[in-house]
């Protein structure tokens, strides 16, 4: 609106220029005459300086609005952008495992990361249409004012060649969407290309892996390439397509209606506005269109997210004091059943092998204990609680987690041990005790070059197989919890190494309540428990002495490891 004002200014500027000693009058304004005449009456006479200034006023005034327009701007975007973040961070710390393990890696890394901030591309874009749809009421409202008749006929021109490019839309909508499907997938491989590069490295697969990449990278520049041909097509051919129309009206005006060409040229220099924004509306719309993908994804995504939400009882547990107990639990992967009426108790401070032939369901069954898998039938009871009513999330606190592949982060060892705790003098006697219990205190003060502040992971120093399962042991030995699970690492260590991981663990029984799943004898002689698992059901279950007296199988399978 200050902008048409400050264009209207024009016209008394031009009659002043074409008689430089007389003033403005206002019947060349049109309906815009208003302008005039209250000017007048502020006692200001249509003067060369006074028109300037007023000129100077419009725009500087405009130019303050612009300045709060992208403040207010980044404002918003940002804040959209924040909630986005923010809400799939804690949908996705929230989403269940379950449906965790069918998802799409590639698409969840990508959609968290580059495709948020394309959806914020899409965010901007779209801020720019409606606002250049304001300008283009604004403008044509002024253009009407001006020369109703005018602006009628440009505005149908206008409206007739927007049509023409609803096709184009059409086509970068789709590329759009191609574009997406295409960037979830080259994530998807960069991520097993990073975390699998030991393998791919070793095998001489690299390469041929690289090669996969890399056409997922020309299909992406492909699309790019399409959506970026479409755009310049709707660059180039827009402005020769709008002057045409306004040329057009301009002679029919002219010729046939017996317009004036003062008028014509005020509401000529709206319309040049309205034009200029109908054209950024477009680009806008179009760019728009280019993200539209991402942004029907995020979308999903975030629905998808929520459906998937862990489900959870209130009730809050606080510190295991008696036992586990399993009830007739079954549990199924889609109709396949895994488990089978489990019927288990798990005393507290008891240590409980699981052994079976691999997809016997060890894993499985650990799985619903830790709660990151409910039973489907029967139910789980933790001293006496029922897990459906439990805040999962409070009793897994109390849970150290030992996996075959030890969990590494890439930060120094006080860290990885102590999850990023304050670095103070109770924490560190802490972290020192941890680090003997899970024997790798020597190790850590005499062959590290910067003891606890040595840097482990990618970018550290580079620890044996043993090491990294000592250090993962230490962190679960730091943090105060009741429960030990473990999943003895298959893969064989050396043996002093194996010697040693086992006698952290030997230290650690009747203190914790350990379920481990064993590959080894030495783990399971010990055990309080040894349960034997066969195609989802306990075969048998007893101490290892008894087994090896009552199960021909189990005698067997103690006699292959013996070899
Ligand atoms: P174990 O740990 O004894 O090797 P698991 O518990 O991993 O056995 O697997 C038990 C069975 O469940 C196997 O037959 C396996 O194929 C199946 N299974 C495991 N995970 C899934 C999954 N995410 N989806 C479908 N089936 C699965």
């Amino acid at each position: 609106m200050l902008d048409g004002f400050g264009l209207a200014m024009f016209l008394p500027l031009l009659e002043i220029v074409s008689d430089p000693e007389g003033t403005a009058s206002a019947e060349q304004m049109g309906n815009l005459a208003f302008l005039v005449y209250g000017m007048e009456r502020l006692g200001l006479s249509l003067n060369l300086t006074v028109v300037l200034m007023t000129m100077l006023f419009f725009f500087t005034f405009k130019g303050i609005v612009k300045f709060i327009e992208t403040y207010v701007r980044v404002v918003y975007q940002q804040f959209f952008m924040r909630n986005i973040r923010v809400q799939n961070i804690s949908a996705l710390a929230e989403y269940s495992y379950d449906h965790f393990v069918s998802a799409d890696s590639g698409r969840i890394q990508n959609t968290l990361s580059g495709e948020v901030n394309r959806v914020n591309r899409a965010f901007g874009s779209y801020m720019s249409v409606m606002q250049q749809s304001v300008m283009i009421v604004v403008y044509s409202a002024l253009a009407f004012l001006a020369n109703p008749e005018f602006a009628l006929l440009v505005a149908i021109g206008g409206i007739l060649t927007n049509l023409a490019f609803n096709k184009l839309y059409n086509a970068t909508k789709k590329l759009s969407r191609e574009l997406t499907r295409h960037n979830h997938g080259f994530q998807g491989l960069l991520i097993q290309q990073v975390a699998l590069f030991k393998y791919f490295k070793a095998t001489g697969l690299i390469r041929e892996y690289a090669r996969r990449l890399i056409e997922k990278v020309h299909h992406i520049e492909r699309a790019q390439r399409k959506i970026g041909i479409l755009g310049g097509i709707m660059e180039g051919i827009r402005e020769p397509l709008l002057i045409a129309v306004v040329i057009s009206v301009i002679l029919v005006q002219i010729n046939l209606l017996g317009g004036t060409l003062a008028l014509i040229i005020l509401s000529i220099l709206f319309f040049y506005r309205a034009l200029t924004s109908v054209m950024q509306l477009q680009t806008f719309w179009n760019s728009f269109l280019g993200v539209v993908g991402s942004l029907e994804n995020l979308t999903e995504f975030t629905t998808e997210l929520r459906k998937g939400k862990e489900k959870t009882g209130r009730q809050k547990f606080d510190t295991f004091r008696q036992a586990i107990e399993m009830e007739h639990v079954s549990f199924k992967y889609g109709n396949t059943p895994v488990i089978k009426d489990i019927n288990l108790k798990i005393p507290k401070n008891h240590t409980i092998a699981l052994v079976g032939e691999s997809g016997s369901g060890k894993t499985t069954l650990m799985n619903i204990i830790t709660g990151l898998l409910q039973p489907r039938e029967g139910r789980m009871l933790i001293d006496g609680m029922d897990s459906r009513t439990l805040d999962m999330a409070t009793f897994q606190r109390r849970i150290g987690y030992i996996t075959q592949e030890p969990v590494i982060f890439n930060d120094t060892i006080y860290n990885n041990v102590t999850f990023w705790d304050e670095e103070n003098d109770a924490n560190l006697e802490r972290f020192y005790t941890a680090l003997k219990r899970a024997s790798v205190y020597d190790f850590v003060i005499n062959e590290t070059p910067k003891q606890e502040k040595s840097m482990l992971g990618n970018n550290g120093i580079n620890l044996s197989g043993g090491q990294r399962q000592r250090i993962s042991i230490a962190r679960e030995l730091y943090k105060d919890v009741d429960l030990l699970f473990m999943d003895e690492a298959t893969s064989s260590l050396d043996s002093e190494t194996e010697r040693k991981i086992q006698e952290s663990i030997e230290n650690l029984r009747g203190q914790y309540t350990i379920i481990i799943i064993a590959h080894r004898l030495s783990t399971i002689k010990h055990a309080d428990k040894v349960v034997v698992l066969s195609k989802g059901e306990i075969e048998r279950s007893g101490t290892y002495l008894e087994l090896v007296g009552q199960s021909e199988s189990f005698k067997r399978m103690v006699e292959l490891q013996e070899v």
